[in-house]
């Protein structure tokens, strides 16, 4: 009895395995063709200066739509492209997609995109950002990246070598997620860094959450004392941007202004003055 029932539930133990593998495999070999068939998009999020009620700048953020997959999230296919290799051939697509996004504009305002670990790993995104800044003949300073803390932990001293060559491009560079990383202050003194995004699981629930308030005016407290720049992610609520507005972190990157837009959505974009 005990025996079949343990035969039986190792069965069902097997095919649920399976079925996740035979998704994750499917899910990827459709990424690797996703490029060709032009199922990625990018997609831009507005910055906006709460107090002047101007554009700041925008996020370039990765969309992928398959035929047989649907909408899939890029929580579920950035962690996939990475481990395979196949974020290399994604991750400069952006940059270049970006590149194009921004020599279309009129509007002269920096646009972030995200690299992951593994860009940083393999040595050449130094390299790529200036071909494609070339190419496209953008002015540096008007790309920024974003490199969450974690992703500069494997070889710290490497990583600031990097940084270092990022800066002297002209390219902005910001730590993402902040908060919720692995990385030390002392490390955070020694980035060529200019701003911190604040991560959006300490914005979500404030006015509520006062250990989440607390955090939160403490990072943009250290950003200003450190000179760094502030933004926060994910602001929802007039409430939560008046109580960044009374801490000094006037930049806001969040669904109160904008969900991210298409690029052409974007290059129409403007923020409602009556907003303020
Ligand atoms: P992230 O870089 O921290 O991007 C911010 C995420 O917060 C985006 O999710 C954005 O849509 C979402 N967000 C912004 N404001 C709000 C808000 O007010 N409310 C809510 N609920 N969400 C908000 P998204 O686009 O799903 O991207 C998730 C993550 O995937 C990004 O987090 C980033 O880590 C990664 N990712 C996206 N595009 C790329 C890319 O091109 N390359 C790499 N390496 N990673 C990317
Ligand atoms: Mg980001
Ligand atoms: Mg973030
Ligand atoms: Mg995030």
């Amino acid at each position: 009895e005990a025996k079949s029932l343990g035969k039986s539930s190792y069965h069902f133990y097997t095919k649920a395995l399976n079925d996740a593998t035979r998704l994750r495999i499917q899910m990827e070999s459709e990424l690797a063709k996703a490029i060709d068939k032009q199922e990625l998009e990018l997609v831009f999020q507005p910055k906006v200066n709460s107090k002047s009620m101007e554009l700041v700048g925008f996020e370039a953020l990765l969309r992928w739509h398959n035929d047989t997959l649907g909408f899939v999230s890029p929580a579920n296919f950035i962690p996939l492209a990475e481990q395979s290799n196949l974020i290399l051939k994604i991750g400069s697509w952006v940059i270049e997609q970006a590149a194009e996004f921004v020599s279309q504009q009129n509007k002269k305002v920096p646009v972030s995109i995200n690299l992951s670990a593994k860009q940083f790993e393999s040595g050449k995104v130094t390299s790529e950002l200036k071909a494609i800044i070339e190419q496209y003949g953008i002015k540096p300073s008007l790309l920024e990246v974003e490199i969450t803390e974690s992703s500069l932990m494997t070889d710290v001293e490497d990583a600031i070598r990097q940084l270092y060559s990022i800066q002297a491009l002209g390219v902005g560079i910001s730590i993402d997620d902040f908060g919720t990383g692995y990385s030390s202050l002392a490390y955070i003194k020694r980035f060529p860094v200019e701003t911190l995004k604040i991560d959006r699981s300490f914005i979500k629930d404030i006015p509520d959450d006062e250990s989440d308030m607390e955090i939160t005016a403490a990072i943009i407290a250290m950003s200003q004392k450190l000179g760094l720049e502030v933004i926060a992610e994910g602001a929802e609520t007039q409430a939560q941007v008046d109580y960044l507005a009374q801490n000094g972190c006037y930049l806001i990157q969040g669904y109160f202004y904008s969900k991210p837009l298409s690029a052409a959505d974007a290059h129409a974009w403007q923020p409602n003055k009556e907003q303020n």
